[in-house]
């Protein structure tokens, strides 16, 4: 029977470290949060952050925008917050009204700023295996894969799911630990190779959001299974991955939820203060 490897002990241990790094920054660090329209899931989201921000001496500025905000003044308002000197860091809400495009507009946050680490600046600095700041969600994958102490040199990783917050960044970051990386989409299910590839996975990372995709038979004896994946079935929420037939071939397996989601709004806060860090020490480029 799989080791649950749970999100929560590894957030709290990242936030004892925040806390202390804080205290030696100078400042209390600035988190400005930008949301557009009204969303009941956005704001809860929005209310965890700032209770997160708060509790560990952050403060956390937040704007709210009319839901018919065109692009031009969103911009306009994300530069101002860039000009502004006490902003160390700059979030986006989702979801985003249709006449703004979340893929432009993000480009124009400065990417010292850019605390969700997905700035083209800073997914570009990641290729050349110099990251400061990652995507919330891959560097909480890091993490949990991390404190399973695996060694991760030549070993077969397979990522299903190819989006730019978690899987491209993801095999990124695996491929500078030397392992093998293989990266499934709906073209691999398409082409009916899905369950090949994930039979063969030692660490299986999966953020596609469809529930059941991944059949517990198919997971390897002994593989790490990592499910990033949200669904939300009447009033239950699961992951990507059959759970029950899963847990009895893994040696890990996060459960969802309590796997990745409760390290990505940490490591939204670990990048707040790698800015801080960066600015203080006019970051090299
Ligand atoms: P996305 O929606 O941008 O992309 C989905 C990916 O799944 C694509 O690569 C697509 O090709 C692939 N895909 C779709 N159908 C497939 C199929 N049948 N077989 C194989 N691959 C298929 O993804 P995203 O934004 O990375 O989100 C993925 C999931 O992860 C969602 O459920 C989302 O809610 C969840 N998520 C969770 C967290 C967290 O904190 N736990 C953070 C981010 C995303």
């Amino acid at each position: 029977m799989a080791k649950l490897l749970e999100g929560k002990p590894i957030a709290e241990k990242i936030k004892e470290e925040i806390k202390q790094q804080i205290q030696s920054l100078g400042k209390k660090p600035v988190l400005a949060s930008i949301m557009v329209g009204e969303n009941a899931g956005a704001e809860a989201y929005v209310r965890s952050q700032k209770k997160t921000a708060e509790g560990l001496g952050i403060e956390y500025q937040f704007h709210k925008l009319g839901q018919d905000t065109k692009e031009d003044a969103f911009i306009d308002f994300i530069e101002k917050l860039n000009a502004d000197k006490s902003i160390d860091g700059i979030i986006i809400q989702m979801p985003l009204p249709a006449q703004i495009e979340y893929k432009k507009i993000s480009q124009f946050i400065a990417p010292e700023k850019d605390v969700e680490g997905l700035h083209p600046f800073n997914i570009g600095r990641i290729v050349f295996g110099k990251a400061n700041i990652l995507p919330c969600t891959a560097a909480s994958v890091m993490e949990l894969l991390n404190s399973t102490g695996l060694d991760l040199y030549g070993r077969e990783v397979v990522i299903v799911g190819h989006s730019e917050i978690v899987g491209k960044p993801l095999s990124l970051l695996l491929l500078d630990k030397f392992a093998t990386v293989t990266v499934c989409h709906i073209g691999t299910s398409k082409a009916g190779k899905l369950e090949e590839h994930v039979r063969g996975a030692e660490i299986l990372i999966v953020a596609v959001g469809k529930a059941g995709l991944i059949k517990g038979e198919w997971i390897k004896e002994g593989a790490v299974v990592i499910d990033v994946g949200i669904n939300r079935i009447g009033d239950k929420i699961v992951g990507d991955v059959e759970f029950e037939g899963a847990e009895k071939r893994a040696s890990y397996i996060t459960p969802v939820p309590g796997g990745v989601g409760p390290l990505t709004v940490t490591m939204l806060m670990r990048n707040l203060i790698e800015a801080v860090k960066l600015k203080n020490r006019g970051a090299e480029k």
